[in-house]
């Protein structure tokens, strides 16, 4: 029993192993697959590994040959090191530099901590370079542009960058010969020295000459101005004509020169004042309107009245800017337009910037030429047919600069120029200390017609109507349309220009005149190179006329005396035209004090020929003793005198005039070399302004006549048109320039609450209101008790004269009037000096 027990348990035993083995067997069966999968899969990576370790050791060899290629190739010398500073590459450029025989390759594994024998004589100074290696090594940064002496002479650029290899850091040394770069700076900077010293020198000589050539030039003009006046022969007229053109020409091309000097030798400085660009711009188009309108230009000032009253900047350089653009556009300009625009482009309260364009309808500047035209000296092929120097743009873009602005030109060949300033200012609304724009209602509800305009000036006029508040009905441009008149509304006035019409003034003023409604509207008539005496005045009918280039007061004026709103020479000086200086009632003296005589002479002739007296004083101290015992109607005086100046002699003007209590005498002053520092002490003088010399005679008359106070006129009042017209005329000729016509007592009435009359010529036999009778009304307002009238009657009893005395008439003259009469009567009035 025990055995069989036996049997049993060895025979499971038996099995247990049995069954063990079998699944130790068929585990090892799945090792030994797993096993092969993985060799298989671990042999293929190898595979992959050796592919990429091959490509990438190819690539490495590629980039490599490329480095060494790029290396070899480079114009400058290359050395790399190793960690252990063995060469690891050079080449040719860095054999050739050191002196070095052989190829490059041949120094590959050269040690060189044991080149210091080599490096000795190679440098000439070693002992740094030496040292130097060793900071660079030590300091492990890269240093660009090394400077370094060699021995020879030559000079060498190194630049030092460590790169790190195999672990541990190499090094790049690069090389470069500057020896030819550095003595071509060299040699630059020098050139450069001789140069600027060599400008100085000629800016000081231009300077210099400028001024020595003016002083005498300006007497040359001066007196050929005076001589124009009075020759009549035309071959002498003509040789004058010749010697002024190009006196003025090389006059401004002087200036031109100075100008440029001084700017080249950091001499010129802006000023601040306040001033009015309005008036600024419609300044500089008046000043150059002659020259324009002479050579068959339209010139025209488009402003926009909405402007500031005042900006602050300096005036006198911006003028001399957009007198040069006005200049160049009328020079290079044969046919059609120029207008000078001001506009704000950008404004807030305090500041605004201004916009001044000067455009023409010249030959306009090709695109490649537009840049260049602003360099110095610089001028378009074409353009040397006109006189010039190249230099007037590189002053204005110079002067630009300075008042903080910029200058360029929009331009296209065959239609033109625009040549285009912008001008930051700040804004002073108190305005400038002489008020001379219009204010923006002067024309407030009229409504005018306008007739005879130009096509490119019916914009600009239509902006300067509706910029006075007037409602504007424009002809259509061309010859007169009846239909128009016919379709007229109810206007206030017209303004005609005759010479846009394109027919006959005398065939233009009757058809105006048959009109049923012009008639009885007051016209403005519109000149542009001389206004019609007062003879024909009054037979065109035309009351007034305002010259072109038309400025908006001198506009504004003329309407409203034409309409009947004028205030007396309120709105300026343009409201009397050329007639301010001179004529009955006046008998202004001007005191001149000038130590030049030839400059003495010429102003003194000039002041004359504006019917003017003159009183020299040839020094300070003459003209103060003069000042103590008379006054003057204006005073004129130079600046730089020896003993007392200008300056010193305005102080003591004013002085006398403070402790005399006389009136403010306006006091211009004139100098050669007028400076930033002399505007502030003129004013602080007391000086009202100031002009340079050589003044033109039109600028003097100017500035006079804005200073001198205004004249009275004469007036004739007859009902007979011819009679008033050759009364004008007589008077015209015996030296009166201005004089005023009515038809009647109330129109004579009407007329002097428009306009100062010194002196009324009266017909006794007037319809409506008699000839008496006008007088005794005249006579009777306060303001015109201290007129004189004169009657005028075909009736030569003492009865009538009687009657004219009795009403007040101071004299009486017998029709017809002879031009001796009236001479005669000027003279015992005391208005017998321009009574020429
Ligand atoms: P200048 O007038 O003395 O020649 P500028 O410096 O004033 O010198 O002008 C340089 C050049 O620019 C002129 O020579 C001319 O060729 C050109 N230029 C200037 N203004 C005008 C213009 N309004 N129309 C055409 N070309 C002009």
């Amino acid at each position: 029993m025990e055995t069989m027990d036996e049997v049993e348990a060895y025979r499971r035993a038996l099995t247990r192993e049995r069954r063990a083995r079998e699944e130790a067997e068929r585990l090892l069966e799945v090792k030994a697959g797993e096993l092969y999968a993985a060799k298989t899969r671990l042999s293929r990576l190898n595979e992959e590994l050796e592919r990429t370790v091959e490509e990438r050791t190819h690539r490495l060899e590629e980039a490599h040959l490329k480095l060494r290629t790029l290396i070899k190739n480079l114009p400058f010398a290359v050395m790399v090191e190793d960690g252990q500073r063995r060469i690891a590459l050079c080449n040719g450029e860095f054999c050739s530099l050191f002196g070095v025989p052989g190829d490059p390759d041949d120094l590959i594994g050269t040690d060189c901590t044991q080149t210091g024998e080599y490096v000795k004589g190679l440098f000439a100074e070693p002992e740094h370079f030496l040292e130097r290696v060793e900071e660079l090594l030590e300091q492990q940064e890269p240093f660009l542009g090394e400077r370094i002496e060699l021995a020879d002479g030559r000079v060498l650029e190194r630049a030092f960058i460590p790169v790190s290899s195999s672990g541990s850091m190499g090094h790049t040394w690069l090389y470069r010969d500057i020896t030819e770069a550095e003595e071509a700076a060299q040699e630059l900077e020098q050139a450069r020295r001789v140069a600027e010293s060599a400008n100085e020198e000629k800016s000081k000589f231009l300077a210099m000459m400028s001024h020595e050539l003016r002083t005498p030039l300006s007497v040359v003009v001066g007196a050929a101005e005076l001589l124009d006046t009075m020759v009549t022969d035309s071959e002498q007229a003509r040789l004058l004509r010749l010697l002024r053109g190009n006196a003025d020409s090389i006059l401004h091309q002087i200036t031109e020169l100075l100008e440029y000097a001084k700017l080249e030798a950091g001499e010129t400085r802006v000023s601040e004042g306040v001033f009015d660009p309005v008036v600024l711009v419609e300044d500089v188009v008046e000043s150059l309107g002659t020259i324009a309108i002479d050579k068959g230009l339209e010139i025209f000032a488009d402003v926009d009245l909405a402007l500031p009253l005042g900006v602050v900047g300096d005036a006198q350089r911006l003028r001399q800017l957009l007198v040069n653009l006005v200049m160049n556009a009328v020079k290079f300009t044969e046919r059609g337009t120029i207008s000078v625009r001001a506009k704000a482009v950008h404004a807030d309260e305090d500041t605004t910037n201004i916009r001044y364009e000067v455009a023409d309808t010249g030959p306009g500047i090709a695109p490649e030429e537009q840049a260049k035209i602003f360099g110095r000296f610089y001028r378009v092929e074409e353009a040397r047919r006109v006189p010039g120097t190249g230099l007037g743009l590189s002053i204005c873009s110079g002067l630009a600069e300075m008042m903080g602005g910029g200058i360029s030109v929009e331009s296209e060949l065959g239609r033109g120029s625009t040549f285009v300033l912008e001008c930051p200012h700040r804004v002073n609304a108190t305005g400038p200390r002489e008020e001379h724009r219009p204010t923006r209602n002067a024309l407030a509800g009229l409504t005018l017609a306008v007739l005879g305009v130009s096509e490119a000036n019916r914009g600009p006029v239509r902006r300067l109507f509706e910029g006075l508040g007037a409602r504007v009905l424009m002809h259509p441009p061309g010859r007169l349309d009846s239909d128009w008149l016919d379709g007229l509304e109810v206007i206030d006035g017209l303004l005609y220009d005759p010479d846009g019409v394109m027919v006959a003034e005398s065939v233009l003023t009757n058809v105006l005149r048959a009109h049923e409604q012009t008639t009885s509207v007051p016209w403005v008539r519109v000149y542009g190179m001389r206004p019609l005496d007062a003879a024909q005045r009054a037979v065109l009918g035309s009351a007034e006329q305002v010259g072109k280039p038309l400025r908006s007061s001198a506009v504004a004026a003329a309407v409203r005396r034409a309409v009947g709103r004028g205030e007396a020479n309120a709105l300026g000086s343009d409201a009397l035209q050329s007639s301010v200086l001179s004529g009955p009632g006046r008998s202004l003296t001007v005191l001149l004090v000038e130590d030049d005589p030839d400059n003495r002479a010429v102003l003194e002739h000039q002041i004359h020929a504006m019917g003017l007296d003159v009183d020299i004083a040839v020094d300070g101290r003459m003209a103060i003793d003069k000042a103590r015992r008379s006054t003057y109607a204006l005073v004129i005086t130079d600046i730089g005198m020896p003993v007392v100046d200008g300056f010193a002699f305005a102080r003591a003007f004013r002085e006398l005039e403070a402790r005399f209590q006389r009136p403010r005498t306006p006091i211009i002053a004139l100098s050669a070399h007028l400076q930033a520092q002399h505007v502030r002490r003129c004013e602080e003088a007391g000086i009202d302004t100031y002009l340079t010399k050589p003044c033109p005679v039109s600028v003097l008359r100017e500035t006079i006549e804005r200073w001198v106070p205004s004249k009275p006129a004469v007036l004739v009042v007859d009902d007979a048109p011819d009679l008033r017209a050759i009364t004008g005329m007589r008077l015209s000729r015996a030296g009166v320039v201005d004089v005023a016509f009515a038809s009647s007592g109330e129109e004579a009435l009407e007329v002097m609450t428009t306009q100062p009359i010194g002196l009324v010529l009266l017909d006794m036999s007037l319809p409506g209101i008699s000839g008496p009778e006008t007088a005794s009304r005249i006579l009777a307002r306060p303001a015109w008790r201290r007129v004189p009238i004169v009657g005028m009657s075909g009736d030569a009893t003492t009865e009538g004269q009687q009657c004219a005395r009795d009403a007040g008439c101071i004299d009486f003259l017998v029709k017809p009037v002879t031009e001796r009469m009236l001479r005669t009567l000027l003279e015992q009035q005391g208005l017998a000096r321009t009574a020429t």
